[in-house]
This record gives C-alpha cells, sequence and structure tokens, in this order.
C-alpha cells in the first residue's frame, strides 16, 4: 500500500501527496516508511520561507508570487513552475481544515493543477510541526513541485525556526506596525535574504525601507571583518548564513493587494538562487539543515524511546520528588537514561 502511495506522490497525484502528508502529521510509521522511499527523489525544489507578523501581507503576497511562477512571468520569461504553498500556523492547534487567509487564496488559486496549497498546524510540540513541515516539503518537491512557500504566520523564535528550513526567506513587514521592532525581533535581520515593505500603498512605507536599510548597515558593520581575505567563521555560527560571502538582502516596496512591484521580488529570488549556487552556500546551507534536522529527529525518537519505557506515572512521580526537592532534576534524568526506575 505503501509503495502505491509513493509511487502516485511520485507522478504528481494530488490525492496521494494530500494523503501523505495528512499521514505526516499523524506521525506514523507508515509515513516515515514511504518518506524513506521518496527521498532520492527530493532536492530538486527551491524552497521559500515567508515569515514576518501577521498582516503584514503575507499570503497575499506569496499569491502574487505563486501567480507569477505560474505564468512564468518575470525577466527575463520563463517557463511556468509548479508551486507548492504550505502556510505554518504554530499559534493555532491542528483543525484539519484550511486556515489562515486560505479560502481566499482557494478562491483565486485551486482550480489550477500547477498550485498545492497545505496549511499546517500544530498538534503537539512545535518541534514536531517544524519537523512535519520539513517533511511536507519533502512530499512536494518529489512530487514536482519546483518553488515551494513555507508560509510562516507571526515572527517569534518557532516561525524564525522554521523558515531556517527554507533556502531563501522573505521577510515581509508593513508601516505602521512598529518597523524597527519587527525587524529587531527574534533575530528576524539574521534569517532575511529578501526584504519587503508591502502595503507601501500605506503612509510610512519610505520609512520602513529606511529604517530596515540602518539596521542591516549596522548588522553588517558588526559583522567579523575578513581575516587575510578569508571569512573568519566561528564554530555554530549559523546566524549569518545569508551575508557572509557577498549577498546584501534587498529591501523592496510591494503593494501585493494590488499586484505591485511583486515581479521584482520574484527578480530577487531568482537572483538569490544563482547566488547559494554559485557561492556554494548552497551546498553548506543544505548541511547546515540536514544536520539540524537529523538532531531533531535523534532528540524526537529518544525521547520516545524514553517514554516508552518510563510511562507517564513514573514521570510524574518523578516530577513530584523533584518538586520536593528530594531530587535534582540533572539527576533524574540521568538515572532515568541509565536505566533507573522510580516508580512504586
Ligand atoms: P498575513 O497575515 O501576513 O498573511 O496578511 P494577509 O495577506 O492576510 O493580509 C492582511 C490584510 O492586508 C488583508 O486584508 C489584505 O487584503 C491586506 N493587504 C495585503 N497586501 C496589501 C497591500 O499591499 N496594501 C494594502 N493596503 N493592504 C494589503
Amino acid at each position: 500500500m505503501n509503495s502505491d502511495v509513493v509511487n502516485r506522490v511520485l507522478v504528481g497525484d494530488r490525492r496521494a501527496v494530500a494523503r501523505l502528508i495528512t499521514m505526516i502529521e499523524n506521525d506514523g510509521d507508515e509515513a516515515r516508511r514511504a518518506l524513506a522511499e521518496l527521498y532520492p527523489h527530493t532536492g530538486q525544489a527551491h524552497v521559500v520561507g515567508v515569515t514576518g507578523a501577521p498582516g503584514t501581507g503575507k499570503s497575499t503576497l506569496v499569491n502574487e508570487l505563486a501567480k507569477i511562477y505560474r505564468r512564468g512571468g518575470g525577466q527575463p520569461i520563463r517557463s511556468p513552475k509548479m508551486v507548492g504553498i504550505i502556510a505554518v500556523d504554530p499559534t493555532s492547534p491542528f483543525s484539519g481544515g484550511a486556515i489562515l487567509g486560505d479560502r481566499v487564496r482557494m478562491r483565486e488559486l485551486s482550480g489550477d493543477p500547477g498550485v498545492f496549497i497545505r496549511s499546517m498546524a500544530t498538534r503537539g510540540s512545535l518541534g514536531g510541526l517544524a519537523r512535519a513541515t520539513a517533511d511536507a516539503i519533502k512530499v512536494l518537491d518529489a512530487a514536482g513541485y519546483e518553488i515551494i512557500f513555507v508560509e510562516t504566520v507571526g515572527a517569534g523564535q518557532a516561525e524564525v525556526d522554521i523558515a531556517r528550513t527554507a533556502h531563501t526567506t522573505i521577510v515581509v513587514q508593513a508601516p505602521g506596525l512598529g518597523d524597527d521592532i519587527q525587524a529587531i525581533k527574534a533575530g528576524i535581520l539574521e534569517i532575511a535574504d529578501i526584504f519587503t515593505v508591502n502595503k507601501a500603498d500605506r503612509e510610512g512605507a519610505d520609512n520602513a525601507v529606511m529604517a530596515l536599510q540602518m539596521m542591516l548597515d549596522l548588522n553588517l558593520a558588526s559583522r567579523p571583518a575578513l581575516h587575510h581575505g578569508v571569512m573568519v567563521e566561528s564554530v555554530g555560527q549559523v546566524a549569518n548564513l545569508s551575508h557572509e560571502q557577498g549577498w546584501r538582502p534587498p529591501i523592496l516596496k510591494t503593494v501585493a493587494l494590488h499586484s505591485q512591484g511583486v515581479e521584482a521580488v520574484v527578480e530577487a529570488i531568482e537572483a538569490h538562487l544563482v547566488y547559494l549556487k554559485e557561492s556554494q552556500t548552497l551546498h553548506r546551507r543544505e548541511r547546515e539543515r540536514i544536520e539540524s534536522e537529523l538532531n531533531n529527529i535523534l532528540q524526537q525518537e529518544l525521547m520516545r524511546r524514553l517514554l516508552r519505557q518510563v510511562g507517564e506515572r513514573e514521570l510524574a512521580e518523578l516530577i513530584e520528588r523533584i518538586s520536593r526537592r528530594e531530587m535534582d532534576p540533572y539527576s533524574a534524568a540521568r538515572r532515568l537514561i541509565e536505566g533507573e526506575r522510580f516508580a512504586h
């Protein structure tokens, strides 16, 4: 049965894609086996994260971007691409249905077989959501979607983490929403490859652009200097990825509501992909992404195994003991891992 889903996904069967993503959300072994079979067929898509505070116009912008990619627009004219859209909402519980601006979106894009739209919400831990999102990306990738937008609601750390799985990250801002605060929050400057100041039809857009420009200058100035022409990289420095070797994030004004300025965003996305490839950054980011994905899986898998052995009652008892100060949490964790049991 599994191979059947896999084969259908590989030929781009939309129902099989939807079904496998649901299986992923339910976190079953079956989904894992299917993903293992699909894995060799992944790694083709360009994954574009779109993040920013609620209401800045991310959904509207992604719609417009999708339309341009579908008609092969931009300069130069390209062939139409298959577009996947994954809207991630870490703040709302799993709903099983469409969330966000999806209804509007459905109306505009759903008739097009070259567009696949899916919402994902948390039904447990944020780590679980990040992993499910990463797996959903793989399914769309294997099904032949060439550009995959991963839209995250909000601008907190969870969203940043999810955006980090993307090759190219667009940070969307809008005037009048406390621009400086929006940008500084949660290390968003570090992850941005492209900034868009959307709602440029509103007052304050130029100020928002200027504020971003200034922050970008400050941020670049505080970067480690080139040492004999070679960037000195400290271990574990993943934050400064986008700016290391000569990519300065462009700041683009858009009015997504009226499709204005969006082609320039497409150009920036494409230019960024060229930069990623030419500077070898794509390869490095991919390795870093895989490293963090593997870490994530190991943590969850080990935790799961441990919890299978320990059981809820025992864990509750242990927590009780720690709160009575009979034991400290480090020792409790160590003793659990070493196989000691505490239930009576
Ligand atoms: P999201 O929460 O970031 O996904 O934002 P939405 O795409 O749902 O947009 C929020 C609201 O802003 C909606 O009512 C949109 O119609 C509106 N909107 C989006 N883009 C623009 C724009 O460029 N100008 C103006 N004035 N409104 C916009």
